[in-house]
């Protein structure tokens, strides 16, 4: 089995995380990309309020309904505590023994994988895939620069421009959301009342 991991925060899950699902799994023959919804992001706590992790989840199942090959995964929220992606591919390889594991990730996050815990330990276990991202340099994974140790693939996707922080600053202000967000999520954010909708 080929699986895709694409974590994050998903505060709230939007078009750019979709299309870069659905193109790297087209891309590299994956059976499953799984949206790994991060139960607690160390990387973001203190540095503003996350929204509780079962309403980004709602979101995310909201949005994937129906779309082939691609799935919402509690897995970080189930097992609690700080979200740690070495973590997460260890439990993949006790429930998918023998699975190839690919790790996504967008071109400004692909600058950070040095700070993540037990690096060392996913590198060897994966393989990475990068996908460019407007406002973030191209990465050349598995060649050079800081990636080049990676077993790694650079998938080449459409530019959106789109991030979960304009997302929220867009809904607390009272823009539209519209083709931004899947309308499923949308009616799923208003019922929640997240970011500043209000019912
Ligand atoms: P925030 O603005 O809160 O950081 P975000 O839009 O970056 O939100 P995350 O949940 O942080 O969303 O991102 C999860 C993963 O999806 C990361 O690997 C990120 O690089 C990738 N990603 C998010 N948006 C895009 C996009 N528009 N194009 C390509 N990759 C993206
Ligand atoms: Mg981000």
């Amino acid at each position: 089995m080929r699986i895709g991991l694409l974590g994050g925060t998903f505060d709230p899950i939007h078009v750019g995380h979709l299309v870069a699902a659905v193109n790297v799994r087209h891309e590299l023959s994956l059976d499953v990309v799984l949206l790994v919804v991060a139960n607690h992001p160390w990387q973001k706590i203190g540095q503003r309020p996350v929204t509780p992790a079962a309403d980004r989840l709602a979101l995310v199942r909201a949005a994937v309904e129906g779309v082939e090959g691609i799935e919402a995964s509690a897995l970080e929220i189930d097992r609690g505590g700080i979200s740690y992606t070495a973590d997460t591919v260890s439990e993949l390889e006790e429930r998918f023994p023998g699975a190839e594991i690919h790790l996504v990730i967008g071109a400004d996050v692909a600058m950070q994988l040095g700070t993540w815990e037990r690096i060392e330990e996913v590198r060897t276990r994966v393989r990475l895939v990068v996908v460019n991202r407007p406002g973030s340099a191209a990465v050349n994974p598995g060649r050079e620069g800081p990636l080049a140790r990676w077993k790694a693939d650079a998938v080449e996707i459409p530019a959106l421009e789109i991030s979960s922080t304009d997302l929220r600053d867009r809904s607390a202000t009272g823009r539209p959301l519209d083709f931004l967000i899947p309308e499923p999520a949308i009616r799923v954010l208003r019922e929640r009342c997240l970011y500043g909708q209000e019912r």
